[in-house]
C-alpha cells in the first residue's frame, strides 16, 4: 500500500501547482491553471 499526498490550489482545486522559492515571504506556490500565488494549499492524501 502507498500513501501518496498530492497538493491542490485552493482557488481552483487544480493540482497543477508548482513551488516558488521567495527569499523573505519563504515558500510559495504557482497554480498554472488559474494563476493564483500565495503560501495556502490543500493537502489531500490518497491511498492506492
Ligand atoms: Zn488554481
Amino acid at each position: 500500500m502507498v500513501r501518496k499526498v498530492i497538493y491542490k490550489c485552493p482557488n481552483c482545486g487544480s493540482t497543477n501547482l508548482v513551488p516558488l522559492m521567495g527569499f523573505e515571504t519563504g515558500m510559495q506556490y504557482n497554480c498554472l491553471n488559474c494563476g493564483y500565488i500565495g503560501v495556502l494549499r490543500i493537502m489531500e492524501k490518497k491511498k492506492k
